[in-house]
């Protein structure tokens, strides 16, 4: 191989993730690492670490004079950048690159085209994935967006081309809000993303969130690893994610997965990416793409026992995929907690000294966390603190596992969210398999009732 050394680009139970996979693989890991994080599990292992910056993300984790610096002197022949932060940052990927250093992740001009939302379903459209009916591109004047509209059916969304994290979008009720709503949407987007650019889309009343996981290997060659229903989302954030999806068939994923498997083929993709879609109905539309690894991807692991990590390092060293379509098979059900150091009913952070740690154990249980007794989670970053991933032969065993490991799990001195997954797996809808985008909030806001 000729990746030797890999520098992690991050932090947290992503990084650690990272360190795990390069040492079973026989390669040395560099740290980078803010002054706040110092004492990160990740940090601690790394055969390397290099301090890049203070604690603010903009200072050091997004630092890219000091992170290209760190690789330089720490003799790293590639970055793994994780996700969040740089990941998804196409210019970041082409001076790496640059700098004759392998970049583990997509094409920069993949990244490029995926991160604008509008060329992105352009993009999308062309490959043959099934689209939310809507504006063909940018919207421009208000005769327009009143015809599109019309054609497609109030309630409409507008949608910001450079938004992100769910900011800047609009449901439009009905036309004669339209043009205010417009308007807003696109100055909201100018303040926010700099760009005022919108663009229309169906809204979808009560949709599903499922994405599929897909790999390809920059020569023509793709495979998907079936999907994962995210559907458990607060503020958009996810909060809870299991494969497969409890509605969707074998069929349907065969279906569904050959159609994205073609088209990131089509594409020349390289590396791991997800294919977002909201599901209405027993149909697919597509959202977005992300061209990175996900926070979820441990599910898929769990169901079709591929090593994503490991695989998107043997196919930056240019190495073909480790598995053919025909030989993945989809083995039993899996469910992911994101464990955040956050009042479990406020959502309000809760950084501090973890007192005590004891993570659950036994078959089929798998905890991806930097924490340790002592260690203090700093108030600069995302605040989850660990992922707490089950399998089972099926969804009930997993539900059933899952509860058993959740009651072992103690984190002393901080909150969590765990007496929320608590909570939630005893929801009888929740164990149906019963549950939207929506669901979620309209459950908290029950509990509080
Ligand atoms: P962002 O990049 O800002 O996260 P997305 O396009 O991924 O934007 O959408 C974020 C979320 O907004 C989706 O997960 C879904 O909950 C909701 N959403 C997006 N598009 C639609 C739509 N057409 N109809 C209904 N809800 C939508």
């Amino acid at each position: 191989m000729a990746i030797h050394k890999v520098l992690i680009a991050n932090r947290g139970e992503i990084a650690l993730r990272i360190h795990r996979a390069c040492h079973e693989m026989g390669i040395q890991t560099v740290a980078v690492h803010s002054t706040a994080d110092t004492d990160a599990m990740h940090v601690r292992l790394a055969d390397h670490a290099v301090c890049i910056g203070p604690p603010p993300a903009a200072e050091s984790y997004l630092n890219v004079p000091n992170i290209i610096a760190a690789a330089e002197i720490s003799g790293a022949d590639a970055i793994h950048p994780g996700y969040g932060f740089l990941s998804e940052n196409a210019r970041f990927a082409e001076i790496v690159e640059s700098h004759n250093i392998i970049w583990i992740g997509p094409k920069p001009e993949h990244i490029r085209t995926m991160g604008d939302k509008i060329e992105a379903k352009t993009t999308a459209a062309k490959l043959g994935l099934p689209l939310v009916p809507g504006s063909d591109g940018p919207l421009t004047d208000i005769a327009e967006a009143k015809r599109v509209a019309a054609e497609i059916g109030y309630p409409v969304l507008i949608k910001a081309a450079s938004g992100g994290g769910g900011r800047g979008m609009k449901v439009v009720p009905s036309e004669d809000q339209l043009e205010s709503l417009m308007q807003q949407a696109g100055s909201e987007a100018k303040a926010a993303f700099g760009d005022a650019t919108v663009y229309m889309e169906k809204y979808l009343g009560n949709p599903r969130h499922i994405e599929f996981q897909i790999f390809g290997d920059g020569k023509g060659n793709a495979i998907h690893l079936g999907e994962r229903d995210c559907s458990l989302q607060r503020r958009h954030q996810k909060v809870l994610e299991e494969a497969p999806s409890p509605v969707i068939t074998a069929e349907q994923r065969a279906e569904m997965g050959g159609i994205v498997a073609k088209a990131m083929a089509d594409m020349g993709y390289r590396g791991a990416g997800t294919i977002e879609f909201l599901y209405e109905d027993g149909r697919f539309y597509f959202i977005e793409m992300n061209t990175r690894l996900q926070v979820e991807h441990p599910v898929t692991e769990a169901i079709t026992g591929v090593d994503l990590v490991r695989e998107q390092i043997m196919i930056a060293d240019g190495l073909p995929l480790s598995v053919r379509q025909d030989e993945l098979e989809f083995r039993g059900h899996a469910i992911e907690c994101r464990i955040n150091a956050e009042n479990p009913r406020t959502f309000a952070p809760s950084p501090g000294l973890v007192k005590g740690f004891h993570a659950p154990g036994g078959m089929h249980v798998r905890v991806d966390s930097g924490l340790y007794a002592g260690y203090r989670v700093p108030p600069y970053y995302d605040s989850m603190i660990a992922k707490l991933i089950v399998w089972g032969r099926d969804r009930e065993g997993c539900i059933r596992r899952l509860k058993r490991a959740l009651e072992e799990f103690v984190v002393d001195g901080v909150t969590t969210t765990i007496p929320l997954h608590q909570a939630l797996l005893d929801d009888p809808e929740f164990r149906e398999g019963d549950y939207t985008i929506k669901w979620l909030e309209q459950w908290l806001a029950e509990q509080e009732a």
